[in-house]
C-alpha cells in the first residue's frame, strides 16, 4: 500500500469541529488508496498552558516531569482523532510515543530521535487498520521516561515517520496555505512560494520562521523526504501548498528568497575586556556550560594600541542570545568574573532587540546584498546594532519596536512580492 504522512498543527486540531475537518482530509486520502500515518499536535494554546503550569509549580523544574506534563496535550488529540475517524468508518488506532516506540535520547525538553521501529504499526496496518494516529512531539528515553522534542517538534515527528516508513510524501497541514516569502501575518505583501529549496527553508526556519521546525527540515533533507506545507482550512489537492525540495528541482531562484525574524532576542556586552589570547574561550566556555544558546558574536579590536608595545589593550565583547536566557547568561559571566577567569568593567544587557534576516541561495554568487539590505534599513531610520553573515544569509540585530517595519522594508527592497 502506498503510504502518506499527514501532520496537523495546533490550530488545525484546536477543537472538535476542526478535528473532524482534519479527519475528513485523512478519509479522503484513505479513499484514494493510501495507508496514512497521522501526526497530531496538541490543541492550540494547550502546550503553552501546560508549560505555564509547570513553571508556576516549580521554577527550577525537573525536566523529566516537564516532559511528563507537556507531552500530554498530544495524547488527547491523538485519541480524539482516532475516535473521530472510527465514527466516520475509517479503521484507526492512536499511538503515544512510547507505544510505537519512538526511541529518543534522554535530553529532556529537546530530545532527538534514535530509532522508530516499524513492527508495531506495520502489524496493525496488516490487520486492516488504515490509519495510525501518532502523538507528535514526544518519545521515550532509554530509561523508559517520556521525552519531548522541543517546541514545534511535531513537524519533526512527521518527517521522521515519513523517513522510517518510506512515505510517498509528508504533508504538513497548518493555518497558512504554504511557505511565504516572509510571515504573512506581519507583511501583507508576502507571497506564497510553490517550491523552496531545503537549504533556504533550513535557514528561514533556524532564523525564526516557525512554519517548520528546523530539525524537521534537516531530517527531510538528509532522508530525501518530499515535504509539503499546506492549509488545513482549504480544499487541497496534489498541487496545493509549498513543496520543500532539492535546489535542482527549482528552475530559477532569486538572489534573496525570503525574510525571517526572531522577536525575542537579547544583546549582552562585556565592556573593556582584556584583549589577549584565551579571553573568548574564558567567556564562551562558561556560557556553553550553562546551556546558553549564544547566536551572534562581535568582538571589535581597537587597532590603536593593539600591538606588543601596548600590552594593556582592551576590547568590548558583544553577543546575542534568546531573551529568556539572559539571567542564566549573566550568572555564568558574573561567576567567571568572581572566580577571576575574566576581567571586564561592566556588563550591559539590552533585552529589547529582534533579529531580522534575509536568506537566499543566490547570495553565493551575487555581491551587493548586504549593501542593499543596509540601505533599505537606513532609509527607514532603523539602526543596526549587530551584523552577522553566512553563505546564504545576512542577519541584523535591531530595536524590537522596528522589527515589523524592517521586515516590510526588506521585503520591498528585494521585490519579493514579484514571483
Ligand atoms: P502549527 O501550529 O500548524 O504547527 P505554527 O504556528 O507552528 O503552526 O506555524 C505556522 C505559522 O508560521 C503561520 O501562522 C505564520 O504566522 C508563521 N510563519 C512565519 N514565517 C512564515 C513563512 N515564511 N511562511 C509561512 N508562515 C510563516
Ligand atoms: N504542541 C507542541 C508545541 O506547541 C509541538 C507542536 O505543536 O509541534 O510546541
Ligand atoms: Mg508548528
Amino acid at each position: 500500500m502506498p503510504l502518506l504522512v499527514m501532520k496537523f498543527g495546533g490550530t488545525s486540531v484546536a477543537d472538535l469541529e476542526r478535528i473532524e475537518n482534519a479527519a475528513k482530509k485523512v478519509q479522503k486520502e484513505v479513499d484514494r488508496g493510501y495507508d496514512v500515518i497521522v501526526i497530531v499536535s496538541a490543541m492550540s494554546g494547550k502546550t503553552n498552558e501546560l508549560v505555564g503550569w509547570v513553571e508556576t509549580t516549580s521554577k527550577l523544574y525537573d525536566a523529566r516531569e516537564y516532559d511528563a506534563v507537556v507531552a500530554s496535550g498530544e495524547n488527547v488529540t491523538a485519541g480524539l482523532m482516532a475516535l473521530r475517524l472510527q465514527e466516520m468508518g475509517v479503521p484507526a488506532r492512536s499511538w503515544q510515543g512510547w507505544q510505537v516506540p519512538i526511541n529518543t535520547t534522554s535530553a529532556h525538553g529537546s530530545a532527538r530521535f534514535v530509532s522508530i521501529p516499524r513492527d508495531n504499526l506495520d502489524a496493525k496496518f496488516a490487520e486492516g487498520f488504515k490509519v495510525a494516529v501518532v502523538a507528535g512531539f514526544q518519545g521515550v528515553s532509554p530509561e523508559g521516561r517520556i521525552t519531548t522534542l522541543g517546541r514545534g517538534g511535531s513537524d519533526t515527528t512527521a518527517v521522521a515517520f515519513a523517513a522510517a516508513f518510506g512515505a510517498e510524501r509528508c504533508d504538513i497541514y497548518t493555518d497558512v496555505d504554504g511557505v511565504y516569502t516572509t510571515d504573512p501575518r506581519i507583511c501583507a505583501k508576502a507571497r506564497k512560494m510553490d517550491k523552496i529549496a531545503f537549504e533556504e527553508m533550513l535557514e528561514l526556519a533556524s532564523l525564526g520562521a516557525k512554519v517548520l521546525q528546523t530539525r524537521s527540515v534537516e531530517l527531510a533533507m538528509r532522508y530525501k523526504v518530499r515535504l509539503r506545507v499546506l492549509s488545513s482550512f482549504e480544499d487541497t489537492d496534489e498541487t496545493s501548498g509549498t513543496l520543500v525540495c532539492d535546489e535542482e528541482e527549482i528552475m530559477e531562484s532569486k538572489v534573496v528568497s525570503g525574510v525571517a525574524y526572531s522577536r525575542d532576542e537579547a544583546k549582552i556586552t562585556l565592556v573593556t575586556v582584556e584583549d589577549r589570547p584565551g579571553v573568548a574561550s574564558a567567556i564562551f566556555g562558561p556560557l556553553a556550560d550553562a546551556g546558553v544558546n549564544v547566536d551572534m558574536i562581535v568582538q571589535n579590536i581597537s587597532e590603536k594600541g593593539h600591538d606588543d608595545a601596548h600590552p594593556g589593550a582592551v576590547t568590548d565583547m558583544t553577543f546575542s542570545c534568546p531573551v529568556n536566557q539572559v539571567e542564566r547568561a549573566k550568572k555564568a559571566v558574573e561567576d567567571a568574573r568572581a572566580a577571576g577567569s575574566i576581567v571586564y568593567e561592566d556588563l550591559v544587557v539590552d533585552s529589547d532587540v529582534a533579529k531580522v534576516s534575509v536568506v537566499g541561495i543566490g547570495m553565493r554568487s551575487h555581491a551587493g546584498v548586504a549593501a542593499k539590505m543596509f540601505s533599505a534599513l537606513a532609509s527607514e531610520n532603523v539602526n543596526i546594532k549587530v551584523i552577522g553573515t553566512s553563505e546564504i544569509k545576512i542577519s541584523v540585530l535591531i530595536d524590537r519596536k522596528y522589527m515589523e517595519l524592517a521586515v516590510q522594508a526588506l521585503h520591498d527592497a528585494f521585490e519579493l512580492e514579484k514571483g
